[in-house]
């Protein structure tokens, strides 16, 4: 019999101020064994280019992951590979950090709204120092699957119905969707037992565990307890959130701002050698 998640807890996002000054929702940023192995989600969205033109210039990371996803707006991004180009609207950006990368991720003035996600996905320490990697998915290149007429899933990375998405072969294992789901509607999605999985809502609102009658709606973070599947119904109202899973590391974290390895020395060593310029083990490109 098939044991459907029940809600572990409920968090709204918080209004943060990071980069050069880039006003952003951060669903959350901190260790948690029901996140593992995700560290951290932004939410960008605002319709005034003051809360995001200031970017984030220049900056390193080790050990991680960072998935970012453009729903709308562009972000002009280069990086120490000797990579440059931009994400646009519907695209993803899969970098992984591995052993050490420099980067600028910079937005875009935009009319109207500009709506993105940036979440962090740990390594784990066998893999903290492999060579750096990035994947530039077009929106086009992300397939989508529609469910009894009344929900669309957009599947970044993993499966449904035999329908795969562009990210593959992942530390992780990492399962990244963004669903839509029409008003009176269900939507019910195996997460394999020992994965932990979490929904971040930005539009809408709905039931997010038939073991509860709650309504949770736009900003709300839903980290689910284990189990075989979640199911995620809808009333009045449409829902649209991310949903994401992964199968958690278990391992300590020291977390340094953009670098996150397991020890405090590691850390300590990493910011050395971003000082003294031996920070980055990848070949560099010549000029
Ligand atoms: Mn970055």
């Amino acid at each position: 019999m098939s044991h459907i998640r029940d809600i572990h807890h409920v968090q709204k996002s918080r209004v943060t101020m990071e980069g050069a000054g880039v006003r952003l929702k951060r669903a959350f940023g901190e260790v948690h064994p029901k996140l593992d192995p995700f560290l951290l989600l932004d939410a960008f969205g605002s319709d005034n280019p003051e809360d995001y033109l200031a970017g984030f210039p220049w900056h390193p990371h080790r050990g991680i992951e960072t998935i970012t996803y453009m729903l709308k707006g562009r972000v002009k991004h280069e990086d120490s590979l000797g990579n440059a180009g931009v994400i646009e609207t519907g695209d993803v950006q899969w970098m992984t950090a591995g052993s050490g990368i420099v980067h600028q991720e910079m937005p875009e003035k935009a009319k109207g709204m500009m709506v993105g996600f940036q979440l962090w996905a740990n390594l784990p320490s066998s893999h903290k120092m492999m060579g750096p990697r990035y994947r530039d998915v077009k929106k086009d290149d992300i397939p989508t699957v529609i469910i009894n007429k009344n929900v669309e899933v957009k599947i970044v990375c993993g499966e449904i119905d035999g329908v795969k998405g562009p990210v593959q072969d992942i530390i992780t294992d990492p399962e990244y969707l963004d669903v839509s789901m029409k008003p009176n509607s269900k939507f019910t999605h195996s997460i394999t037992y020992g994965k932990n999985a979490f929904a971040y809502i930005f539009e809408g609102e709905g039931m997010f565990s038939p073991k509860t009658t709650k309504i949770f709606s736009k900003d709300d973070l839903v980290v689910y307890e284990d189990g075989d599947e979640v199911e995620i119904l809808t009333s009045d109202n449409p829902v649209r959130f991310l949903l994401v899973s992964g199968k958690p590391i278990g391992e300590s974290v020291a977390w340094g701002g953009p670098i996150v390895m397991n020890t405090d020395e590691e850390i300590r060593t990493a910011f050395a050698e971003y000082r003294n310029g031996t920070f980055l083990k990848h070949e560099q490109k010549e000029d």
